[in-house]
C-alpha cells in the first residue's frame, strides 16, 4: 500500500508480486555477450540515436554479477558454449536471456559442425529476436515482450521459463 503524502486521507492498493515486478521490467541491466555482426548493430541500439535507455535496460555491465538481462549477439560455436554456461550461471536471480538474431536463436544459416544451433541449447532463453542482423526497433520489441513476461512470472525465479518469438 502506497500513501498519497500530498493527500494523506488517499492510498494505492496493489499487489506484492506486481509490485517488484514493475520495478524488475523497468529496471534491466544488460549483459552483452557480443560474438559476431550483431554486436554492431546492439552498439547502434545503446547508442543515442535509438537510446535503449527509453526501456529502462540503458546500465549495460559487463560483469554477469552485476546484470540480469543476458542478450546473446552473434554465432556461437561449441567451443564458446561452455563459456557462454558459466557467464550465465554467474548472473543473479531472476535472469532472463535474449537471443539477438537468427544466429544465436538457431544457428542461422551457419548449418555445419562448429556452430551451435541456437543458445537455447544450453541456457534457458525468454525472447527470440528475428532477423540477419535484427535492427535496433527488432530488438525493442524483444525487450518490450520480455517485460510483458516479467510482469506476468510469479516472484520466485523463472526456473520454468518458455522462450517467445519476435517477428
Ligand atoms: S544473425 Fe546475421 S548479423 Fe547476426 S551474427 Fe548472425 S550472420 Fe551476423
Amino acid at each position: 500500500m502506497a500513501v498519497d503524502l500530498a493527500n494523506p486521507g488517499n492510498f494505492l492498493t496493489t499487489r506484492l508480486r506486481q509490485a517488484i515486478n514493475w520495478g524488475r521490467k523497468y529496471s534491466l541491466w544488460p549483459i552483452p555477450y557480443g560474438t559476431a555482426c550483431c554486436a554492431i548493430e546492439f552498439m547502434a541500439a545503446v547508442s543515442s540515436y535509438h537510446d535503449l535507455s527509453r526501456y529502462g535496460a540503458e546500465l549495460v555491465r559487463f560483469s554477469p554479477r552485476q546484470s540480469d538481462l543476458m542478450i546473446v549477439a552473434g554465432t556461437i560455436s561449441y567451443k564458446q558454449a561452455p563459456i557462454l554456461k558459466t557467464i550465465y550461471a554467474q548472473m543473479c536471480e531472476p535472469k532472463w536471456v535474449v537471443a539477438m538474431g537468427v544466429c544465436a536463436s538457431s544457428g542461422g544459416f551457419y548449418k555445419n559442425y562448429g556452430t551451435l544451433q541456437g543458445i537455447d541449447r544450453v541456457i534457458p532463453t525468454d525472447i527470440y529476436v528475428a532477423g540477419c542482423p535484427p535492427t535496433p526497433e527488432n530488438l525493442f520489441h524483444g525487450l518490450l515482450l520480455l517485460q510483458d513476461k516479467i510482469d506476468r512470472e510469479g516472484l520466485v525465479a523463472s526456473a520454468q521459463r518458455h522462450g517467445e518469438q519476435t517477428g
